[in-house]
């Protein structure tokens, strides 16, 4: 038999909703570089956003599922278009600013976006992308920028501000399907060209309870999260959302991304959370080593994206911030593991759960698969394919207008679950630890080599500020790992200490021969450490290599 009850569809209206009357106190503040922020309450915010839907509907037309993409910093006008489109019915489209241009307007073509809010100050990326972007026929600008750029365009050019000004202050929301569109966001097209993952607003309601979980972020409304994780990144984490369910105030630091002002703004407006990926954080300490800050009020700070490497962790554990691992893709919403340790463990005894990726959520199913393809026990020491499956899951990819929805063979199993393309192992306790993405395990004469471990190994030396390692071939054993060092400014340490410091950590036939200095980590769009680019240098020799 059926249940007896209610069939309320879980939608983005509801907690645009909830977030603007229950939580209207609450605050966006977003950083301008000038001496007082701006600062808006989730009441103005939710009014905003609803005016901003009778906009796009009366004066640009907006119909149905189209697509509004944006391509903005993180700030409060980009948190009342994460608002306001789903809410009408529309598909919110962030777009990835530190994307090549010919990514961006394949993107943008694929999504047939119709209408782009951008920031002022990005006009000069995109004014000389709108030739190429075939579907779009509105351009809404919001903040400072150089207007003229936009001079000629084919496009239609709003002001925001003038846009949404005098519009009503209700708006008639549809009932919307749960399963249907609420936004998307491309994968970064680290392989072939960006796959579009589709959230539904049954899956971000969902995941945004998870955020909120305890055994997730936890937040409330005493808190304020310093959303530093771009929005265009896997919708902020989902953040903006989550924060609009239970009150969560956001401080969000538009361009000023890099460290100083982030260290300024955790000083001044003391978030208790922030979210960001390893380099962030990296970046982070490098400047209050120089530059002393008090960042104590961020009782906890989720990082992810990449993995984090522990001596970074034990680094703001002195700072009294402590750094909560996470692991989670596009196709993910993006939460998939959280590390919290299990309750009643010493600080000491905490230390190997803090370290890993982290446990699943009850909406997060896993498995490991092994290389011929049967299901692995969690042992703490079978290695395989990571499988995940569950309602905030991608289970296919966009197709674009004209094309159906794809599954490809390596993304995704015959019974429906998504490859994630990362190699791990899984603890009798549920504990997730990842010991590399299948694309950059190093395959040394039949064994592999984790280049994740060899690189938090050499970023706990303290002349190490980044390392990455990656495989390169060998005749006789096929790969063998090359190790890039970045040295902290005035560092001295070289080759011979590096691998002696290494020699005690690591088994000896996976310690690196080969070895370079380099200026930077090459990184992606979104901030993580780019091998593919490290692997092209090496290969056309460009990089000074010392051979042991
Ligand atoms: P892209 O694949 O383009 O980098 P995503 O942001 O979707 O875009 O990346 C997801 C991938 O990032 C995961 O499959 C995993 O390899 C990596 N990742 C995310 N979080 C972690 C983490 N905590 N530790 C290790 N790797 C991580």
């Amino acid at each position: 038999m059926l249940s007896t009850m209610q069939d309320v569809p879980l939608t983005v209206t509801r907690i645009l909703k909830h977030g603007m009357t229950i939580h209207g106190r609450s605050q966006v503040t977003t950083w301008t570089g000038e001496e007082e922020p701006q600062r808006r309450t989730f009441a103005d915010v939710g009014e905003r956003a609803t005016r901003l839907a009778n906009a796009l509907r009366d004066e640009l037309g907006v119909d149905g599922d189209q697509r509004v993409a944006t391509l903005m910093w993180n700030n409060a006008e980009h948190v009342e278009a994460y608002l306001a489109i789903p809410s009408m019915g529309a598909v919110l489209h962030p777009l990835n600013l530190r994307l090549p241009p010919e990514q961006l307007v394949w993107i943008v073509n694929h999504a047939a976006d119709r209408v782009v809010i951008a920031n002022g100050s990005l006009l000069p990326l995109l004014a000389p992308l709108l030739p190429h972007l075939k579907t779009v026929e509105h351009v809404v600008v919001s903040g400072p920028g150089d207007r003229s750029l936009l001079d000629g365009c084919a496009p239609r050019v709003h002001e925001y501000e003038e846009l949404i000004a005098d519009r009503p202050t209700t708006y008639a929301w549809p009932e919307l399907d749960e399963r249907s569109a609420a936004a998307m966001c491309y994968t970064s097209g680290t392989t072939g060209d960006p796959k579009g993952v589709v959230y539904s607003h049954r899956s971000i309601y969902l995941h945004s309870m998870q955020v909120n979980m305890a055994e997730s972020m936890g937040l409330n409304d005493k808190d304020t999260t310093l959303v530093v994780v771009p929005q265009f990144h896997v919708m902020a984490w989902g953040l903006p959302h989550a924060t609009f369910m239970t009150g969560i105030n956001m401080l969000m630091p538009d361009r000023f991304l890099q460290p100083a002002p982030l260290a300024e703004m955790i000083e001044r407006e003391k978030p208790t959370h922030a979210a960001a990926v390893p380099t962030i954080w990296q970046g982070l300490l490098a400047e209050v080593t120089a530059n002393p800050r008090d960042l104590s009020s961020m009782a906890s700070v989720t990082i992810g994206g990449a993995a984090c490497p522990p001596a970074l962790m034990e680094a703001y554990d002195k700072l009294g911030v402590r750094l909560c691992h996470a692991w989670g893709m596009t196709e993910t919403s993006p939460l998939g593991t959280m590390a919290h340790p299990p309750a009643g463990l010493t600080p000491e005894e905490e230390w190997p759960y803090r370290v890993t990726q982290g446990r699943f959520p009850a909406g997060v199913e896993a498995r490991l698969i092994g290389p011929g393809g049967e299901v692995l026990p969690w042992d703490g020491e079978s290695a395989g394919e990571l499988e995940v499956r569950g309602p905030w899951i991608a289970g296919a990819y966009y197709g674009g207008a004209a094309g159906e929805d794809f599954r490809p063979d390596d993304k995704f199993s015959e019974d429906g679950w998504l490859k994630t393309g990362d190699i791990g192992v899984i603890s009798t306790d549920g504990f997730l630890t990842l010991t590399d993405r299948a694309k950059d395990v190093i395959k040394s004469g039949g064994e592999w080599i984790s280049s994740v471990e060899l690189e938090n190994a050499l970023m706990a030396h303290p002349d190490v500020a980044e390392a990455a390692v990656v495989a390169v071939p060998d005749d006789r054993w096929s790969e063998r790992p090359l190790a890039t060092v970045v040295l902290k400014e005035g560092a001295t340490a070289d080759y011979e200490e590096l691998r002696a410091f290494l020699a005690g950590k690591i088994a000896k036939w996976q310690l690196p021969e080969r070895w370079a200095m380099i200026p930077a980590v090459p990184k992606t769009s979104v901030g993580k450490f780019d091998k593919k680019v490290i692997r092209k240098q090496y290969a056309d020799g460009e990089l000074d290599v010392t051979k042991f």
